[in-house]
């Protein structure tokens, strides 16, 4: 019988796929694919101690099958890589702070932080941390001394053909001596990031920033005035990064998890903070029943991701991503509502806001503008939804002017707001701070056809979180998938 998980993600004969357009696709995700194809490929016995693997590419996904299939699984392995050194996206990112398991909120293990906290052992086991952290941490791992394991950088494949009795295939590097394998696995990543507008490019998501710094790194004299485009995660992330306070010093203490977990504290007692008893009994009682509601608004969001979940994995076109995104939008709307309701009733909506008050950054930017192209967020992660619509919120109702969220509106363009001053050459460090006039069109729904030009606007920041194109070549055909939350042993 055919293996489901090596037929999914089978690109041509002995060729296996897991990058490109593929989601979800965090990094503990992309661990997980790695681990499951090795193991799979061996059960099948496409790879063994005569046909060997080659492991094509040197991020999260590709070391993991590469150590897991040549130390765990003793299959003697090749892995090449284009770049000078493994984990490229992560290494140079100083900014970025990942965690494997908070973007599985609100389920049980979410607040894990750590991978694996179940299953077997892994390859490359991590914590909660900066990405360049994570990449140093990854990289003690030595990949050129570990026996069975030959690593090579700069390094590409050139070709490949099935050897004339078709038992494997025997592949060209772009340096390097040919060789024969029993199975390819492609792990070359998504591809490229949709951070450019024509001439202007902004930050890509794993480039070191200055977002979480005292008035973003700007010069004080300069006003921040903050253009984020796109309804996604890197989008949400950013906007959470911009719109609460900075960092303090020494260890990062504002991911969306440490907001969302701070919120919740409020509503657990904390006995030792009263003299008198009964006040302490009373506020015990409010606040169980309070986290029992609230608990509740939890299990809705979580029905309505599953119910999303289940829809989306069948969409092919934006029409059907549209009613899916649309209802879950709804969805998290209504759970800020009910939320804001149910602190009331309990008797903390004064505490609450107190709390995200302290979390909004002082001074805010002199703008923010989020502009996404329908009336819901497109694809992300529940925690970023909520928190988005839970700051916008709070910051409407506390009489906030600079802050916006803003549907139904598509980036059209983006150019030097003074040509004579400043011209954009795809280097977004050149552009940061500097006018840049923006133009939108409106659009009134994902699958529509866009309106004409609406609106001409001045930002010094502008964050473009367009998705990604994915890599060119072979990609698998069913790329939206279920994966499992870890290995299992
Ligand atoms: C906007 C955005 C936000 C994200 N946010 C998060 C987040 O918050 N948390 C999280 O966990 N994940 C996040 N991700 C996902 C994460 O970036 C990826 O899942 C992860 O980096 C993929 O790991 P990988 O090993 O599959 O690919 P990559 O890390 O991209 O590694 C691929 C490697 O293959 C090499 N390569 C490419 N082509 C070739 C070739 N032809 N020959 C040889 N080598 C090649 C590359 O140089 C690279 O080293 C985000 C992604 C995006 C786009």
């Amino acid at each position: 019988m055919v293996d489901p998980f090596l037929h999914a993600h089978n690109v041509g004969p002995f060729h296996f796929d897991i990058g490109g357009v593929i989601s979800p696709i965090s990094i503990k995700d992309q661990m997980v694919r790695g681990q499951m194809i090795v193991d799979r490929a061996v059960e099948v016995g496409l790879i063994d101690q005569r046909y060997h693997l080659l492991v094509i590419g040197a991020g999260a996904a590709g070391v993991t099958a590469a150590i897991h299939a040549s130390q765990t699984r003793n299959i003697p392995t090749t892995l090449v890589e284009m770049a000078t050194a493994p984990f490229s996206r992560q290494r140079g990112c100083t900014s970025r702070w990942i965690d494997p398991t908070q973007y599985e909120w609100p389920l049980n293990h979410c607040y894990e932080s750590r991978y694996p906290w179940d299953g077997p052992p892994v390859p490359l086991p991590w914590s909660r941390a900066f990405a360049n952290i994570l990449a140093r941490v990854w990289m003690q791992k030595k990949l050129t001394r570990l026996p069975g394991l030959t690593v090579r950088f700069n390094t590409s494949v050139a070709g490949h053909n099935v050897i004339p009795n078709g038992s494997a295939v025997y592949v060209q590097f772009t340096s390097g001596r040919p060789g024969l394998y029993g199975a390819i696995i492609s792990c070359i990543g998504f591809g490229a990031e949709r951070c450019t507008v024509n001439q202007y490019s902004g930050f890509r998501f794993w480039d070191a920033d200055d977002f979480e710094k005292p008035n973003l790194g700007l010069p004080p004299q300069e006003k921040p005035t903050v253009l984020i485009s796109g309804g996604g995660d890197g989008a949400l992330q950013d906007f959470l990064r911009i719109v609460t306070r900075e960092p303090l010093q020494g260890a990062y203490d504002k991911s969306p998890r440490d907001i969302y977990e701070s919120l919740k504290d409020f509503a657990r007692p904390l006995p030792g903070n009263s003299n008198d008893e009964l006040e302490v009994c009373r506020n015990d009682k409010r606040g169980k029943e309070v986290l029992l509601k609230w608990a509740e608004v939890e299990n809705n969001l979580q029905s309505a991701e599953d119910q999303a979940q289940r829809a989306y994995i069948w969409g092919n076109k934006k029409d059907h991503d549209c009613k899916v995104q649309k209802k879950l939008h709804c969805a998290y709307v209504a759970a800020v509502d009910r939320l804001y309701e149910i602190w009331d009733e309990g008797g903390i909506l004064n505490g609450i806001k107190a709390r995200l008050k302290g979390w909004v950054r002082r001074p805010l930017p002199e703008s923010v503008h989020l502009v996404y192209p329908c009336d819901h967020f497109s694809k992300c992660y529940g925690l970023n939804h909520l928190l988005v619509l839970l700051f916008a919120k709070h910051l409407e109702e506390e009489g906030n002017k600079a802050v916006h969220l803003r549907p139904g509106l598509e980036v059209l363009n983006v150019g030097p707001a003074n040509m004579a001053l400043h011209i954009c050459a795809h280097k977004p460090a050149q552009c940061y701070g500097v006018d840049h006039e923006v133009s939108f069109r409106l659009r009134t729904t994902c699958n529509r056809s866009p309106g004409r030009e609406s609106a001409r606007e001045v930002f010094n920041v502008a964050i473009i979180r367009h998705g990604v194109n994915p890599p060119p070549g072979a990609s698998i055909q069913f790329p939206r998938q279920i994966i499992p939350y870890f290995v299992s042993s």
